[in-house]
Parts: C-alpha cells; sequence; structure tokens
C-alpha cells in the first residue's frame, strides 16, 4: 500500500493519510515520488509566499479517481500552522501585480454574480486584491490571513479588513457572501475539499468561488518536471484542470470552469523563479531589479490556472 507509509516520513510527526484530501477516494494512491528534503534548509522563508523556490517537497502520490497529486504523510497541522505564522514576507511589489491579474478575473464574472456586496478573500496576504475589488466598487470586504508578516505589512485602510487567523467557515455568517476568492492557496490548506464546502455554505445563491491555483500538467511545469517550482514543501497537493473541476462539482458548484491564465510580473520577479539554486541568481535577480528593463512587467504562461463554480440559485 502506497498510503499508508509512514516510514518514507522525512519530517517527524508526519501523518498518513487514507482518503484523497480532493475527492475523498480511498486509493490505492500510486507513488509518484519521494520525498526530497534538507531539513538544514528548512528556513524561515520556506513558509512564505512568492519566495525563490527550493526543489524541496514531501513524498507524493497521485489519487486514481481524480487525479490530484498530494502529499502523504503530511506534517501535522500545528507545525505546519505556526510556521505559517511566523514565517516572513518580503513580496508586497509582486503580490500587487498578482492581485490585478485576479481583479481581470474577477472582471470577467461579475455580471454573473448576484450582487457586489460580501466578498471573502481567503489567504489574502497584506490584502492588496481587497483593495482592487474596493476600488471596483465591492462592498463588505473580508479577508483572513493565517501569517502575521503580511498582515503587519497591510495598508491602514486595508488592515482593518482582514482577520489574521486560518480560514474556517464557522466564524462567518451562511449566504453571506456574493463571491469568495482564494488565490495561491488551495494548495497550502489540509483539506481543500472541505474548504470549497465551507466557501459553498457562506455563498448566497448564486454566489461563486474563484481560486487561481498550479495546473500541474500546463506546459511550463511539463517542460521543467521536477525543478518545476510547484514541487514546494509547502505544497500538500497539486491540482490539475482534473482535479481542480472535480473538486469544485463533488461540492456541489455549477458552471464550473477550469481555464490556464497568464500571469503579469516584472522581469526580475519572473528571473527569481527560474529553478538554479545559489547566488549567481541572487545577484542577476538584484541588478534585474534596479534596472528599468527588470522592472518591466511582462505577462507569461506560468503554469497557472484559475477555477470558478457558482452556487446554484435554487437549492435541491
Ligand atoms: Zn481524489
Amino acid at each position: 500500500m502506497a498510503n499508508v507509509d509512514p516510514e518514507h516520513s522525512a519530517v517527524a510527526g508526519h501523518i498518513a493519510r487514507s482518503a484523497c484530501p480532493g475527492c475523498g477516494s480511498d486509493g490505492p494512491f500510486s507513488l509518484h515520488s519521494e520525498a526530497k528534503v534538507d531539513p538544514k534548509r528548512l528556513s524561515e522563508l520556506t513558509f512564505a509566499s512568492r519566495k525563490a523556490p527550493e526543489l524541496m517537497h514531501h513524498r507524493l502520490v497521485t489519487c486514481p479517481a481524480c487525479e490530484l497529486l498530494f502529499a502523504n504523510p503530511i506534517p501535522s497541522t500545528d507545525a505546519v500552522e505556526h510556521a505559517y505564522a511566523e514565517a516572513s514576507f518580503d513580496s508586497a511589489d509582486e503580490a500587487r501585480y498578482a492581485s490585478r491579474t485576479y481583479a481581470l478575473l474577477v472582471d470577467r464574472l461579475r455580471r454573473s454574480l448576484p450582487d457586489s456586496d460580501g466578498v471573502l478573500d481567503i489567504g489574502t496576504g497584506e490584502g492588496s486584491f481587497l483593495e482592487e475589488l474596493e476600488g471596483r466598487g465591492f462592498s463588505g470586504l473580508v479577508g483572513v490571513e493565517p501569517s502575521a508578516a503580511p498582515v503587519g505589512a497591510a495598508k491602514p485602510a486595508v488592515r482593518a479588513m482582514i482577520r489574521q487567523e486560518p480560514f474556517d467557515p464557522r466564524a462567518f455568517e451562511p449566504a453571506s457572501f456574493a463571491l469568495v476568492t482564494c488565490f495561491q492557496t488551495l494548495e497550502h490548506v489540509f483539506e481543500p475539499g472541505a474548504l470549497v464546502r465551507g466557501v459553498f455554505g457562506l455563498l448566497k445563491p448564486g454566489g461563486a468561488f474563484v481560486a487561481v491555483c498550479h495546473d500541474r500538467r500546463a506546459p511550463a511545469n511539463r517542460i521543467l518536471g521536477r525543478k518545476s517550482p510547484i514541487f514546494d514543501i509547502e505544497h500538500l497537493q497539486l491540482f490539475s484542470s482534473g482535479s481542480g473541476r472535480t473538486l469544485l462539482a463533488q461540492a456541489g458548484y455549477e458552471r464550473v470552469h477550469a481555464s490556464r491564465i497568464i500571469n503579469r510580473y516584472p522581469i526580475h520577479y519572473w528571473a527569481k523563479l527560474l529553478p538554479v539554486p545559489g547566488g549567481r541568481k541572487a545577484s542577476l535577480v538584484e541588478s534585474l531589479r534596479r534596472s528599468a528593463v527588470g522592472r518591466a512587467a511582462v505577462g507569461l504562461p506560468a503554469g497557472n490556472q484559475v477555477l470558478f463554480g457558482f452556487k446554484p440559485h435554487a437549492q435541491p
């Protein structure tokens, strides 16, 4: 049985999974890759968003039912929540670029939303996406973010909309949000299936859930193979368009959609993501950061996808 094998645990306190965290299938799961972890490199930055890739990952297995790739065994919830709470934050600039990309995705489905009141952003970071939506006339904005450092970096007006805590659907009024968003976060949570079911209960009839996550089958990730930055110690699962659609459809969403997106970032940020280790990249990134060329923003298909689905108007 590939799915219950605590012997392969690379870090103390790991727990074997007996069900797929996406679709709930009980396997049997097939081994994708053994864990690759260097405890000496488990730095503070390992749990920060948009950091340079470290090419470490958990032991990964594939679900035969929904093709989700997920960590098995997984580290303990306490250890990871503590790591996120303490993670450093060094990417406010990049967060603003990402938020603009995500706001354009919301623009595309805005006319399908029941109204513009009530938006919850899960994993909101320093809240730049909330700011984008406020500028577009959305109201009732709230973000949740477990890490203290990005919340501390939020502008004062945005800070008031952010709760520094992990997402828990019980903390919110059922059927109170027109839109719930979750960007570059689905890979990081322990139970993505539970998350999308929890969100479903919080949406108004006709409301939408929108997520952006990696697509492990996208060309950028296929070309890089195991050297892709998606193979990361922070990622507890990796979706494809198929496993993403299954995740939402199983939770009851309708008009479920998955498609690849173009991300827009400054050139120095793209350079930071290159899968080359060490000091030469650091000096390249630094000199690009100081040059006009390096600060120019370009859009690239970086292997991300948007997933969305709507809560049906009429509940069965
Ligand atoms: Zn599955």
